[in-house]
């Protein structure tokens, strides 16, 4: 087998019904090492005719698959992770070349998604329903969880690897067949996570890849073949999959945009305090669904916080990720968002931000870089404050008390994360229950949960009821079956005993 790890721009293929394929398209999208330009890879951007071979080759699968038994789908996963820990290395690697994010945090991109498939790998346990014997005279119920069908999966450029494994393992687990379609900016990884797959034993059909940016979008959402789709994404395309899917009878669930907030208190240890916000404004370059991109100092310390963010950001090693291994921050993902990035800063400015810390020219000259920037004299009311930057900028407000800055908070359209940094218990817990978002941090920069838990976007940040990971995946990807058995004393007599 060959490892889909080009050195060149080659095509990149699809997989579909267990074969590696190149598809006749018209278009393709480049593909770049975000750290130096380079063209690294040509995404084919196909359409509704290879989306309708991938539901079809799925459709064939998904009878015997939903049969097999669920320790045995769990054994092909045990393979699978085993795999992801030999290959783990390379795969961050890979990240790291496509992406443009440091190779720690590619590290922390293949665990998390490694974790999701050790999860999914208790499904035997996972699916157990319930049951209640003599629920009437001489009937039993009890109930079983079964798969929905095939499923489908849309991800973003900025977690190649984790965002992939927060849908697919548990989707295949719980019985399911599956097609992916990686972020046109990213295939690289979705390709190597496929070959792994294809190692570990999977039958084929039962996980498939096309690739492509919206063609193939709208026609999953509008497969009759496909029972359910998962999106991770910006808030409008979220919101466009959650419509569209909807429309067409689909079980939807699609995570969006976040403006996340770091609320520092003047009681708050001022050293690990110091590190979270460094770790989450700046880390992945800012571009992660989670990163605080909104801080605030709350009173007096409102200066202090800023001072030590400025004087720790200047000490920042932003590199090529792709040849220096302990670089701190990477580049931003292609040369549109750069320039997107570069104009927000500048709007911040003319709203009357204080460019406090101005990245803007303060980076590599070589890739997609944008240096690290703080503005400070932010206020609710200005466009850096309701709206995602998605890049290495954070936004400082600075409010005079912990009610004034829920209060500011409350107006974000967005509900991922919000962040509070205090040793006041009491604190902590007003901060808990005020905050109209899904996850909150106590003194953690960035409130992610793990595999266990579900990735629990309010508002804007998601459109669906049941979120990725945790239970709630397994109840996305399953529906229930309740069954009623009558075996009384009439039987008896039926049969002569
Ligand atoms: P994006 O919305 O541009 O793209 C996501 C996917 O949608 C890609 O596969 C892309 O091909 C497709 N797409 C893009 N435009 C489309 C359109 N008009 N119609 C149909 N499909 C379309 O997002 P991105 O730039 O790849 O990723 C960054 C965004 O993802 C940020 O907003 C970030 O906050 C969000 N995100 C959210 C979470 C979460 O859990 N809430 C996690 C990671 C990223």
């Amino acid at each position: 087998m060959t490892t889909y790890a080009p050195m060149t721009a080659a095509p990149v293929p699809n997989f579909i019904g267990g074969k590696w394929e190149h598809p006749e398209v018209e278009g393709f999208h480049a593909v770049h090492n975000p750290s130096t330009g380079e063209v690294i890879g040509q995404t084919p951007l196909c359409g509704a005719k290879e989306v309708e071979a991938a539901a079809q080759a799925a459709a064939n699968a998904f009878p015997d698959w939903a049969r097999t038994p669920a320790p045995k789908r769990a054994e092909i996963l045990f393979r699978f992770r085993a795999l992801l820990e030999a290959h783990s290395e390379e795969l961050s690697r890979l990240v790291t070349r496509e992406n443009g994010k440091t190779l720690e945090e590619a590290r922390g991109d293949v665990q998390r998604g490694k974790e999701v498939v050790e999860f999914a790998c208790g499904i035997p346990h996972l699916l157990k329903g319930e049951s209640l014997p003599q629920i009437a005279p001489q009937i039993d119920a009890l109930t079983t969880r079964e798969p929905i069908g095939v499923c489908a999966g849309i991800t973003p450029f900025n977690f190649p690897a984790m965002v992939p494994m927060w849908m697919f393992p548990i989707a295949l687990a719980c019985g399911n067949t599956f097609i992916l379609k990686p972020s046109e900016k990213v295939p690289l990884t979705a390709c190597r996570l496929g070959e792994l797959l294809q190692e570990a034993g999977l039958p084929d059909g039962v996980f498939n890849l096309v690739q492509g940016g919206r063609e193939v979008v709208d026609a999953l959402c509008a497969h009759p073949g496909i029972a359910a789709l998962s999106f991770v994404g910006s808030s409008p395309v979220a919101r466009h999959v959650y419509t569209l899917g909807c429309q067409h009878g689909k079980r939807v669930q699609a995570a969006g945009g976040a403006k996340n907030v770091l609320l520092v208190m003047p009681d708050a240890e001022p050293d690990t305090t110091l590190r979270a916000i460094l770790g989450s404004a700046f880390g992945c370059a800012g571009q992660r669904c989670m990163a605080g991109s909104v801080l605030m100092g709350v009173g007096e310390n409102a200066d202090a916080v800023r001072d030590r963010v400025i004087g720790a950001i200047e000490t920042l090693k932003v590199e090529d990720t792709s040849a220096h291994d302990d670089a701190e921050m990477g580049p931003v993902i292609d040369a549109g968002a750069q320039a997107r990035i570069i104009k927000d800063i500048a709007h911040a400015a003319g709203e009357g931000a204080l460019l406090a810390r101005d990245g803007r020219a303060k980076a590599p000259p070589r890739g997609f870089f944008v240096g690290p920037t703080l503005l400070d004299n932010v206020t609710p009311e200005m466009a850096v404050f309701q709206t995602e930057v998605f890049g290495p900028v954070l936004a400082m407000l600075r409010p005079k008390t912990l009610d004034e800055a829920i209060q500011m908070m409350s107006r974000l359209p967005y509900g991922n994360g919000a962040t509070l940094f205090t040793s006041s218990g009491a604190a902590a817990r007003l901060f808990t229950r005020e905050m109209p978002c899904g996850m909150i941090g106590i003194n953690v920069g960035v409130p992610a949960p793990m595999a266990l838990f579900p990735f629990a976007g309010w508002n804007s940040s998601f459109f669906g009821d049941l979120h990725v990971q945790g239970m709630e995946g397994v109840q996305f990807y399953t529906r229930q079956k309740v069954v009623l058995s009558r075996w009384d004393s009439a039987y008896r007599r039926v049969q002569g005993w």
